[in-house]
């Protein structure tokens, strides 16, 4: 989700206010928990192993919960929090930087969400311009990788891996390889993609963040999506379908020449809705991402590049 909590009064009273949300912790896998808003929306999913190396964490929500958030890593096991990756730059999933890093934890992310937390970000969000502060220097991520880091922690092999230019310019998922968890932050989710264009983000590239999770799950794994519940590879492989029919069907108006309202207008994803249009996106988002971000394929090629800006 993109950073909504930030000096952005309209926002902050669609999702209510984050400091009466409560957080729920559910075991997902031998080592690993995750922990989510129960009654309100509480930023991104956290995952968490803890073990004799301490507590290792992915994500850490929105500011205003990081005392909920230490609770609830408290109430897991004393030790300290050793590490926090960042899945992509957003506030709902770096919001408890300052807090985690205070305690003395290393902030791990790759090197684009450092470049992109470092400075004021100004964007659209759903038509609205928002601008969102840089993190204070100690809350950045002080260790950062371009591919991919493998953490060694409690007994796992937890890997990092950089997707391109997905729901941001700067996504990982990790991969827990012994627990078999993955934490997809937002490029893989149970709903329509959030294409942050404004973050180097494009749909296609939502379609190769799929294919990276599909690679290394099997149907035993379980994936911890930036949003929603938990997801198993079936999950993963009917969004990876929806991205392609709803790319196939856009790209088809595109091809007519429709200008991007009056593909939006011609409702092309309209029975795709019910199933994944619940969370914030919905059809027309997706419609306008495609056109904004989508660049076609060259002859001979059965797939678009993950890379924007050749569109209209
Ligand atoms: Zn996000």
């Amino acid at each position: 989700m993109l950073a909504l909590s930030i000096a952005s009064l309209p926002a902050r009273a669609q999702m209510g206010d984050p400091t009466k949300v409560t957080l729920k912790t559910t075991p997902v896998a031998s080592g690993v928990s995750m922990i989510e808003g129960a009654n309100g929306f509480a930023g991104g999913n956290v995952a968490v192993t803890v073990g004799d190396d301490g507590v290792f964490v992915i994500d850490d929500e929105l500011a205003p919960l990081s005392p909920k958030l230490k609770t609830a890593l408290a109430s897991l096991s004393k030790k300290p929090v050793r590490f926090v990756v960042n899945t992509h730059w957003h506030a709902d999933h770096t919001g408890g930087n300052p807090a985690m890093a205070a305690a003395g934890a290393v902030i791990v992310a790759q090197d684009n969400v450092r470049k992109r937390v470092s400075v004021e970000q100004v964007r659209e969000f759903m038509g609205k311009q928002m601008t969102i502060p840089a993190l204070p220097l100690a809350a950045q991520p002080v260790l950062t990788f371009t591919e991919d880091v493998t953490l060694h922690l409690n007994g796992d092999d937890v890997h990092v891996i950089h997707v391109p230019a997905a729901h941001t310019d700067g996504d990982s998922i990790v991969h827990f390889k012994k627990a078999n968890v993955i934490h997809s932050g937002d490029a893989v989710i149970p709903a329509f993609p959030l294409v942050d264009a404004d973050s180097g983000g494009t749909f296609d590239g939502f379609i190769g963040a799929a294919d990276k999770v599909l690679a290394l799950a099997d149907d035993n794994t379980k994936i911890i999506p930036g949003h929603g519940a938990v997801m198993t590879k079936a999950d993963v492989v009917a969004f990876r379908q929806m991205l392609l029919d709803a790319r196939d069907r856009v790209v088809k108006l595109m091809a007519a020449k429709k200008t991007v309202d009056e593909a939006k207008a011609a409702k092309p994803l309209d029975d795709m809705e019910a199933k994944w249009g619940q969370g914030f996106v919905h059809g027309d988002w997706v419609v306008a991402s495609i056109y904004k971000t989508h660049v076609a394929a060259p002859a001979g090629s059965d797939k678009g590049h993950g890379k924007r800006g050749a569109t209209k």
